[in-house]
Protein backbone atom coordinates (compact mmCIF):
# COMPACT_ATOMS: atom_id res chain seq x y z
CA UNK A 1 0.00 0.00 0.00
CA UNK A 2 1.11 3.15 -0.92
CA UNK A 3 1.29 6.61 0.60
CA UNK A 4 -1.36 7.36 -1.38
CA UNK A 5 -3.67 4.80 0.24
CA UNK A 6 -3.52 3.22 -3.00
CA UNK A 7 -2.35 -0.68 -3.72
CA UNK A 8 0.06 -1.15 -6.39
CA UNK A 9 -1.61 -4.13 -8.80
CA UNK A 10 0.46 -5.85 -12.08
CA UNK A 11 -1.52 -5.59 -14.47
CA UNK A 12 -0.96 -7.91 -17.57
CA UNK A 13 -3.35 -6.92 -20.40
CA UNK A 14 -2.57 -10.46 -22.39
CA UNK A 15 -3.36 -10.81 -26.09
CA UNK A 16 -6.49 -10.61 -28.26
CA UNK A 17 -9.51 -9.55 -26.54
CA UNK A 18 -7.09 -9.17 -23.38
CA UNK A 19 -6.49 -5.17 -23.91
CA UNK A 20 -10.27 -4.52 -24.53
CA UNK A 21 -11.50 -6.70 -21.17
CA UNK A 22 -8.57 -4.77 -19.32
CA UNK A 23 -9.75 -1.63 -19.95
CA UNK A 24 -13.31 -2.66 -18.90
CA UNK A 25 -11.64 -3.62 -15.46
CA UNK A 26 -9.69 -0.22 -15.06
CA UNK A 27 -13.09 1.80 -16.30
CA UNK A 28 -15.05 -0.64 -13.42
CA UNK A 29 -12.86 -0.14 -11.16
CA UNK A 30 -12.13 3.77 -11.06
CA UNK A 31 -15.74 4.59 -11.19
CA UNK A 32 -16.31 2.38 -8.25
CA UNK A 33 -13.12 4.28 -6.64
CA UNK A 34 -11.45 0.99 -5.56
CA UNK A 35 -8.25 2.11 -4.08
CA UNK A 36 -5.52 0.25 -7.09
CA UNK A 37 -3.39 1.73 -8.85
CA UNK A 38 -2.37 -0.47 -11.85
CA UNK A 39 1.05 -1.55 -12.87
CA UNK A 40 0.36 -2.68 -16.57
CA UNK A 41 3.33 -4.68 -17.85
CA UNK A 42 4.40 -6.63 -21.08
CA UNK A 43 5.12 -10.10 -20.80
CA UNK A 44 5.88 -10.97 -24.28
CA UNK A 45 8.63 -13.66 -24.61
CA UNK A 46 12.44 -12.06 -24.68
CA UNK A 47 15.41 -14.19 -26.09
CA UNK A 48 18.00 -14.24 -23.39
CA UNK A 49 21.12 -16.38 -23.53
CA UNK A 50 19.30 -18.85 -26.29
CA UNK A 51 15.85 -18.87 -24.09
CA UNK A 52 12.70 -17.12 -24.41
CA UNK A 53 11.89 -16.06 -20.73
CA UNK A 54 9.54 -13.45 -19.68
CA UNK A 55 10.67 -10.00 -19.41
CA UNK A 56 12.66 -8.68 -15.86
CA UNK A 57 10.34 -6.36 -15.53
CA UNK A 58 7.17 -8.25 -15.64
CA UNK A 59 8.88 -10.16 -13.24
CA UNK A 60 10.10 -7.83 -10.68
CA UNK A 61 6.66 -5.89 -10.47
CA UNK A 62 4.67 -9.35 -9.46
CA UNK A 63 7.37 -9.62 -6.92
CA UNK A 64 7.30 -6.50 -5.55
CA UNK A 65 2.89 -5.92 -6.33
CA UNK A 66 2.40 -9.56 -4.76
CA UNK A 67 -0.54 -9.55 -6.76
CA UNK A 68 -1.39 -9.47 -10.46
CA UNK A 69 -4.41 -9.45 -12.60
CA UNK A 70 -3.60 -11.27 -15.86
CA UNK A 71 -5.94 -10.87 -18.99
CA UNK A 72 -5.27 -14.12 -21.07
CA UNK A 73 -1.96 -14.77 -23.50
CA UNK A 74 -2.12 -16.51 -26.85
CA UNK A 75 0.53 -20.08 -26.27
CA UNK A 76 2.28 -20.13 -30.06
CA UNK A 77 1.15 -23.53 -31.73
CA UNK A 78 4.75 -25.52 -32.50
CA UNK A 79 7.39 -27.04 -30.78
CA UNK A 80 9.83 -24.98 -28.69
CA UNK A 81 7.49 -23.02 -27.01
CA UNK A 82 7.16 -23.67 -23.70
CA UNK A 83 3.45 -22.22 -22.34
CA UNK A 84 3.71 -18.41 -21.05
CA UNK A 85 1.12 -19.44 -18.46
CA UNK A 86 3.32 -22.47 -17.13
CA UNK A 87 6.28 -20.15 -16.96
CA UNK A 88 4.46 -18.18 -14.73
CA UNK A 89 2.97 -20.69 -12.72
CA UNK A 90 6.74 -21.85 -12.63
CA UNK A 91 8.78 -18.70 -11.81
CA UNK A 92 5.94 -17.96 -9.06
CA UNK A 93 5.52 -21.29 -7.61
CA UNK A 94 1.64 -21.06 -7.92
CA UNK A 95 1.11 -23.85 -6.28
CA UNK A 96 -2.78 -23.62 -5.82
CA UNK A 97 -5.31 -23.03 -8.48
CA UNK A 98 -9.01 -21.79 -7.22
CA UNK A 99 -11.82 -22.42 -9.32
CA UNK A 100 -15.49 -21.35 -8.34
CA UNK A 101 -18.01 -21.98 -10.35
CA UNK A 102 -21.73 -20.17 -9.30
CA UNK A 103 -24.71 -19.90 -11.70
CA UNK A 104 -25.11 -16.36 -13.08
CA UNK A 105 -29.18 -15.51 -12.46
CA UNK A 106 -30.30 -14.09 -16.46
CA UNK A 107 -28.15 -16.71 -18.26
CA UNK A 108 -30.10 -20.08 -18.30
CA UNK A 109 -28.07 -23.44 -18.39
CA UNK A 110 -29.58 -26.92 -17.48
CA UNK A 111 -28.48 -26.52 -14.23
CA UNK A 112 -29.72 -23.50 -11.41
CA UNK A 113 -28.25 -22.51 -8.03
CA UNK A 114 -24.20 -24.45 -9.19
CA UNK A 115 -21.78 -23.10 -6.27
CA UNK A 116 -19.24 -24.91 -6.61
CA UNK A 117 -15.77 -24.26 -5.29
CA UNK A 118 -12.40 -26.26 -6.73
CA UNK A 119 -8.65 -26.23 -5.53
CA UNK A 120 -6.27 -27.85 -8.22
CA UNK A 121 -2.85 -28.64 -6.81
CA UNK A 122 -1.01 -26.61 -9.69
CA UNK A 123 2.86 -27.84 -9.68
CA UNK A 124 3.29 -32.01 -9.87
CA UNK A 125 1.40 -34.97 -10.99
CA UNK A 126 1.06 -35.96 -13.87
CA UNK A 127 2.11 -32.27 -15.25
CA UNK A 128 5.29 -32.61 -13.99
CA UNK A 129 6.67 -33.00 -17.72
CA UNK A 130 8.85 -36.21 -16.85
CA UNK A 131 8.43 -38.57 -20.15
CA UNK A 132 10.83 -41.15 -21.71
CA UNK A 133 10.43 -43.77 -24.21
CA UNK A 134 11.22 -47.04 -22.76
CA UNK A 135 11.76 -48.79 -26.37
CA UNK A 136 10.50 -47.69 -29.80
CA UNK A 137 6.39 -47.98 -28.96
CA UNK A 138 6.56 -47.88 -25.54
CA UNK A 139 6.66 -44.76 -23.60
CA UNK A 140 6.34 -43.75 -19.76
CA UNK A 141 5.05 -40.44 -17.81
CA UNK A 142 5.49 -40.22 -14.61
CA UNK A 143 3.27 -38.80 -11.96
CA UNK A 144 5.56 -37.34 -8.99
CA UNK A 145 3.31 -36.24 -5.82
CA UNK A 146 5.30 -34.88 -2.90
CA UNK A 147 3.96 -34.99 0.68
CA UNK A 148 5.07 -30.82 0.68
CA UNK A 149 3.06 -30.23 -2.61
CA UNK A 150 -0.20 -32.10 -0.95
CA UNK A 151 0.16 -30.52 2.27
CA UNK A 152 0.60 -26.72 1.23
CA UNK A 153 -2.47 -27.11 -0.95
CA UNK A 154 -4.55 -29.09 1.63
CA UNK A 155 -4.00 -26.60 3.85
CA UNK A 156 -4.61 -23.53 1.57
CA UNK A 157 -7.62 -25.39 1.03
CA UNK A 158 -8.93 -25.72 4.42
CA UNK A 159 -7.36 -22.25 4.93
CA UNK A 160 -9.61 -20.96 1.99
CA UNK A 161 -13.14 -22.77 3.10
CA UNK A 162 -12.13 -20.84 6.31
CA UNK A 163 -12.21 -17.53 4.49
CA UNK A 164 -14.51 -18.39 2.29
CA UNK A 165 -17.49 -19.46 5.13
CA UNK A 166 -18.08 -23.44 4.29
CA UNK A 167 -17.46 -25.76 6.75
CA UNK A 168 -16.83 -28.71 4.95
CA UNK A 169 -13.35 -30.05 2.83
CA UNK A 170 -13.27 -33.16 0.30
CA UNK A 171 -10.39 -34.61 -1.17
CA UNK A 172 -11.19 -36.20 -4.45
CA UNK A 173 -8.63 -38.64 -5.55
CA UNK A 174 -8.69 -42.18 -7.45
CA UNK A 175 -6.08 -43.91 -4.46
CA UNK A 176 -7.76 -46.96 -4.93
CA UNK A 177 -5.95 -47.48 -8.30
CA UNK A 178 -3.25 -44.93 -7.87
CA UNK A 179 -2.59 -46.74 -4.45
CA UNK A 180 1.00 -45.13 -3.83
CA UNK A 181 0.19 -41.57 -5.50
CA UNK A 182 -3.15 -40.49 -4.42
CA UNK A 183 -2.71 -42.42 -1.34
CA UNK A 184 -0.24 -39.95 -0.41
CA UNK A 185 -2.08 -37.45 -1.13
CA UNK A 186 -5.27 -38.85 0.75
CA UNK A 187 -2.98 -39.94 3.88
CA UNK A 188 -1.95 -36.02 4.25
CA UNK A 189 -5.29 -34.61 3.50
CA UNK A 190 -6.24 -36.86 6.57
CA UNK A 191 -3.00 -35.24 8.84
CA UNK A 192 -4.03 -31.70 7.74
CA UNK A 193 -7.72 -32.01 8.40
CA UNK A 194 -6.34 -32.99 11.68
CA UNK A 195 -5.41 -29.22 11.91
CA UNK A 196 -8.60 -27.91 11.28
CA UNK A 197 -11.24 -29.86 13.84
CA UNK A 198 -14.21 -27.49 12.93
CA UNK A 199 -14.11 -28.64 9.19
CA UNK A 200 -15.64 -31.33 8.38
CA UNK A 201 -13.17 -33.46 6.03
CA UNK A 202 -14.48 -36.81 3.67
CA UNK A 203 -13.21 -38.10 0.32
CA UNK A 204 -14.47 -39.41 -2.89
CA UNK A 205 -13.48 -40.75 -5.92
CA UNK A 206 -13.33 -38.89 -9.00
CA UNK A 207 -15.35 -41.05 -11.25
CA UNK A 208 -17.95 -40.93 -7.91
CA UNK A 209 -17.55 -37.14 -7.91
CA UNK A 210 -18.45 -36.58 -11.94
CA UNK A 211 -21.41 -39.15 -12.27
CA UNK A 212 -22.57 -37.25 -9.08
CA UNK A 213 -22.31 -33.77 -9.90
CA UNK A 214 -23.42 -34.01 -13.13
CA UNK A 215 -26.87 -35.27 -11.56
CA UNK A 216 -26.73 -32.58 -9.74
CA UNK A 217 -24.87 -30.24 -8.14
CA UNK A 218 -26.40 -28.62 -5.45
CA UNK A 219 -24.69 -31.18 -2.63
CA UNK A 220 -21.21 -29.71 -3.61
CA UNK A 221 -22.16 -26.07 -2.81
CA UNK A 222 -21.34 -26.21 0.85
CA UNK A 223 -18.24 -27.90 -0.02
CA UNK A 224 -14.03 -27.09 -1.24
CA UNK A 225 -13.31 -30.22 -3.29
CA UNK A 226 -9.45 -30.52 -3.48
CA UNK A 227 -7.53 -32.73 -5.73
CA UNK A 228 -4.35 -33.59 -7.63
CA UNK A 229 -3.08 -31.72 -10.84
CA UNK A 230 -4.64 -33.43 -13.75
CA UNK A 231 -8.16 -34.54 -12.24
CA UNK A 232 -8.44 -30.66 -11.33
CA UNK A 233 -7.69 -29.72 -14.46
CA UNK A 234 -10.47 -31.48 -15.64
CA UNK A 235 -13.02 -31.42 -13.08
CA UNK A 236 -12.67 -27.65 -13.16
CA UNK A 237 -14.16 -27.61 -16.91
CA UNK A 238 -16.69 -30.13 -16.36
CA UNK A 239 -17.95 -27.43 -13.84
CA UNK A 240 -17.52 -24.24 -15.87
CA UNK A 241 -19.69 -26.36 -18.16
CA UNK A 242 -22.33 -26.44 -15.70
CA UNK A 243 -22.82 -22.87 -15.32
CA UNK A 244 -22.37 -21.87 -18.65
CA UNK A 245 -18.33 -22.24 -19.86
CA UNK A 246 -16.09 -19.53 -20.68
CA UNK A 247 -16.82 -16.28 -20.81
CA UNK A 248 -17.96 -16.38 -16.85
CA UNK A 249 -15.78 -18.37 -14.98
CA UNK A 250 -12.47 -16.81 -13.10
CA UNK A 251 -9.17 -18.52 -11.00
CA UNK A 252 -6.74 -17.47 -8.90
CA UNK A 253 -3.33 -19.00 -9.02
CA UNK A 254 -2.02 -18.68 -5.44
CA UNK A 255 1.69 -19.13 -4.22
CA UNK A 256 3.70 -18.67 -0.89
CA UNK A 257 3.99 -14.92 -1.78
CA UNK A 258 2.23 -13.87 -5.14
CA UNK A 259 -0.91 -14.76 -6.22
CA UNK A 260 -1.74 -14.37 -10.07
CA UNK A 261 -6.09 -13.66 -10.88
CA UNK A 262 -7.11 -14.86 -14.32
CA UNK A 263 -9.71 -15.76 -16.56
CA UNK A 264 -9.74 -19.28 -17.49
CA UNK A 265 -10.60 -18.35 -21.41
CA UNK A 266 -8.20 -17.99 -23.95
CA UNK A 267 -7.23 -14.68 -26.18
CA UNK A 268 -10.32 -15.57 -28.12
CA UNK A 269 -8.72 -14.26 -31.61
CA UNK A 270 -12.01 -15.00 -33.37
CA UNK A 271 -13.30 -12.00 -32.00
CA UNK A 272 -10.29 -9.72 -31.04
CA UNK A 273 -10.51 -5.90 -31.77
CA UNK A 274 -14.00 -5.97 -32.04
CA UNK A 275 -15.92 -5.31 -29.04
CA UNK A 276 -17.05 -8.61 -28.91
CA UNK A 277 -16.00 -10.14 -25.77
CA UNK A 278 -17.50 -10.30 -22.64
CA UNK A 279 -15.83 -8.85 -19.94
CA UNK A 280 -16.97 -10.78 -16.78
CA UNK A 281 -14.82 -13.91 -16.07
CA UNK A 282 -11.68 -11.18 -16.02
CA UNK A 283 -13.67 -9.40 -14.00
CA UNK A 284 -15.07 -11.89 -11.75
CA UNK A 285 -11.37 -13.03 -10.98
CA UNK A 286 -10.51 -9.16 -10.13
CA UNK A 287 -12.82 -9.48 -7.79
CA UNK A 288 -11.30 -12.67 -6.21
CA UNK A 289 -8.40 -10.57 -6.03
CA UNK A 290 -10.09 -7.90 -4.45
CA UNK A 291 -11.22 -10.82 -1.56
CA UNK A 292 -7.74 -12.00 -1.34
CA UNK A 293 -6.38 -8.44 -1.10
CA UNK A 294 -9.50 -7.96 2.05
CA UNK A 295 -10.97 -5.65 -0.13
CA UNK A 296 -14.22 -7.50 0.58
CA UNK A 297 -16.66 -4.19 0.53
CA UNK A 298 -15.58 -3.09 -3.24
CA UNK A 299 -15.42 -7.06 -4.30
CA UNK A 300 -19.54 -6.79 -3.25
CA UNK A 301 -19.96 -3.81 -5.10
CA UNK A 302 -18.71 -4.49 -8.10
CA UNK A 303 -19.78 -7.91 -7.92
CA UNK A 304 -23.60 -7.05 -7.31
CA UNK A 305 -23.68 -4.51 -10.56
CA UNK A 306 -22.11 -7.23 -12.55
CA UNK A 307 -24.97 -9.85 -11.80
CA UNK A 308 -27.70 -7.09 -11.90
CA UNK A 309 -26.37 -6.34 -15.40
CA UNK A 310 -26.48 -9.86 -16.17
CA UNK A 311 -29.89 -10.55 -14.87
CA UNK A 312 -31.79 -7.47 -16.66
CA UNK A 313 -30.62 -8.94 -19.63
CA UNK A 314 -30.23 -5.67 -21.51
CA UNK A 315 -26.87 -4.76 -22.11
CA UNK A 316 -24.93 -8.33 -22.32
CA UNK A 317 -22.66 -9.27 -24.87
CA UNK A 318 -23.13 -11.85 -27.74
CA UNK A 319 -21.90 -15.10 -25.72
CA UNK A 320 -24.45 -14.61 -23.56
CA UNK A 321 -27.47 -13.87 -26.07
CA UNK A 322 -27.07 -10.20 -26.56
CA UNK A 323 -25.50 -7.57 -28.76
CA UNK A 324 -24.04 -4.77 -26.49
CA UNK A 325 -20.29 -4.39 -27.45
CA UNK A 326 -17.78 -4.67 -24.47
CA UNK A 327 -17.14 -0.74 -23.16
CA UNK A 328 -21.02 -0.49 -23.26
CA UNK A 329 -21.53 -3.75 -20.94
CA UNK A 330 -18.91 -2.33 -18.64
CA UNK A 331 -20.98 1.02 -19.08
CA UNK A 332 -23.84 -0.66 -18.12
CA UNK A 333 -21.87 -2.16 -14.95
CA UNK A 334 -20.98 0.83 -13.82
CA UNK A 335 -24.70 2.07 -13.65
CA UNK A 336 -25.57 -0.79 -11.36
CA UNK A 337 -23.02 0.79 -9.13
CA UNK A 338 -23.56 1.36 -5.74
P1 LIG B 1 -10.48 -19.25 -26.30
O1 LIG B 1 -10.93 -19.39 -24.90
O2 LIG B 1 -9.64 -18.09 -26.62
O3 LIG B 1 -11.76 -19.20 -27.27
C1 LIG B 1 -12.73 -20.24 -27.37
C2 LIG B 1 -14.07 -19.65 -27.87
O4 LIG B 1 -14.68 -18.94 -26.82
C3 LIG B 1 -13.91 -18.67 -29.03
O5 LIG B 1 -14.98 -18.82 -29.93
C4 LIG B 1 -13.96 -17.32 -28.36
O6 LIG B 1 -14.45 -16.30 -29.18
C5 LIG B 1 -14.88 -17.58 -27.17
N1 LIG B 1 -14.54 -16.74 -26.01
C6 LIG B 1 -13.48 -16.90 -25.16
N2 LIG B 1 -13.46 -15.93 -24.25
C7 LIG B 1 -14.52 -15.13 -24.51
C8 LIG B 1 -15.03 -13.95 -23.90
N3 LIG B 1 -14.44 -13.39 -22.84
N4 LIG B 1 -16.14 -13.39 -24.45
C9 LIG B 1 -16.75 -13.93 -25.50
N5 LIG B 1 -16.32 -15.06 -26.11
C10 LIG B 1 -15.22 -15.64 -25.62
O7 LIG B 1 -9.74 -20.62 -26.68
P2 LIG B 1 -8.83 -20.96 -27.95
O8 LIG B 1 -9.39 -20.32 -29.17
O9 LIG B 1 -8.63 -22.41 -27.88
O10 LIG B 1 -7.43 -20.30 -27.63
C11 LIG B 1 -6.96 -19.07 -28.18
C12 LIG B 1 -5.58 -18.74 -27.61
O11 LIG B 1 -5.67 -18.52 -26.20
C13 LIG B 1 -4.53 -19.83 -27.82
O12 LIG B 1 -3.31 -19.23 -28.18
C14 LIG B 1 -4.42 -20.47 -26.45
O13 LIG B 1 -3.16 -21.03 -26.22
C15 LIG B 1 -4.67 -19.31 -25.53
N6 LIG B 1 -5.19 -19.68 -24.18
C16 LIG B 1 -4.73 -18.96 -23.13
C17 LIG B 1 -5.22 -19.19 -21.85
C18 LIG B 1 -4.70 -18.36 -20.71
O14 LIG B 1 -3.99 -17.38 -20.93
N7 LIG B 1 -5.03 -18.69 -19.48
C19 LIG B 1 -6.21 -20.15 -21.65
C20 LIG B 1 -6.69 -20.86 -22.75
C21 LIG B 1 -6.18 -20.61 -24.02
Amino acid sequence: KGSDGKYTVTLIEGDGIGPEISQSVKDIYSAANVPIKWETVDVTPRLKDGKTVIPDEAIESVNKNYVALKGPLATPVGKGHVSLNLTLRRTFNLFANVRPCRSIVGFKTPYDNVDTVLIRENTEGEYSGIEHVVVDGVVQSIKLITRDACERVLRFAFQHADAIGRKKVRAVHKATIMKMSDGLFLRTAHDVAKEFPHIEFDAELLDNTCLKMVTDPTPYNDKVLVMPNLYGDILSDMCAGLIGGLGLTPSGNIGDECSIFEAVHGSAPDIAGKQLANPTALLLSSIMMLQHMGLNEYAENIQQAIFKTIAEGKTITGDLGGSAKTYEYADAVIKALK
